[in-house]
């Protein structure tokens, strides 16, 4: 049954206004453990409804300016709620990062600006280093995903739910290479010193990092997310 309509906006700003802030000030510790569950409803600092247009509180448009200053080409899309608890809020559509990436949907702004991040100045410097080659593309299993923790037996939320978090499984060298996690990881030296390089950045720069050395859910990507406080498994 649906949520009767009196009561959709306000269950809706609270999860729009508990998510906007974690997403663009990182989880602070108190956060930390309720980071993936449902929103529970609680007066909102910043009203902020789903369905409206996106960015319009000052982090968000913060984050927003600092994509466009690092020349990354992107759309702004408007908030969502997909129902279950998952959501896409303050969120982008990463049209041109430099290099092409494979399997992107709805990011949130600060996962799509340290990811873009990333990708130029850790992957293809590393790339470089470790094979003479210029990364052509990175290859991704997706982002937003409304499901939970895989695994999870309390029926968590993944950040993929809220667009928070995507998984990378591999890169193309422009020489044909394909250096994937799956194989690489515990491949060739080049590539796991490869692969190594690109985790330890990771760690800089997103809230949660797990590796295949986390999981044997994790043995194909990086699973890379915002939530957390420098997580790196
Ligand atoms: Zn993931």
């Amino acid at each position: 049954m649906a949520i009767p309509a009196f009561l959709k906006p306000r269950i809706l700003v609270a999860a729009a206004a508990a998510l906007a802030l974690s997403a663009c000030f990182g989880a602070p510790e108190a956060m930390k453990n309720n980071s993936g569950k449902r929103p529970v409803a609680s007066k909102p600092n910043r009203p902020q409804v789903v369905g409206t247009p996106s960015f319009t509180g000052a982090e968000a448009q913060q984050c927003a300016f600092e994509l466009k200053q690092a020349g990354v080409r992107f759309t702004p899309l408007p908030n969502q709620d997909h129902g279950g608890g998952c959501s896409s809020i303050d969120s982008v559509k990463l049209l041109d990062i430099g290099t092409p990436v494979s399997g992107l949907g709805a990011m949130t702004c600060p996962l799509a600006r340290n990811f873009a991040a990333w990708a130029r100045y850790a992957v293809k410097p590393a790339a470089r280093k470790y094979f003479g080659s210029e990364v052509v593309k990175i290859e991704t299993y997706g982002t937003y995903s409304c499901r939970n923790i895989y695994g999870g037996r309390s029926g968590r939320l993944s950040q993929h739910a809220y667009s928070n978090a995507i998984d990378v499984s591999g890169f193309v060298l422009a020489d044909g290479r394909r250096i994937m996690l799956d194989g690489g990881w515990k491949g060739d030296s080049d590539s796991q010193d490869f692969l190594r390089a690109l985790h330890k950045s990771a760690c800089r720069r997103f809230g949660t990092v797990l590796s295949p050395d986390y999981n044997a859910a994790h043995y194909n990507h990086f699973h890379l997310d915002m939530s957390g406080n420098g997580y790196c498994r």
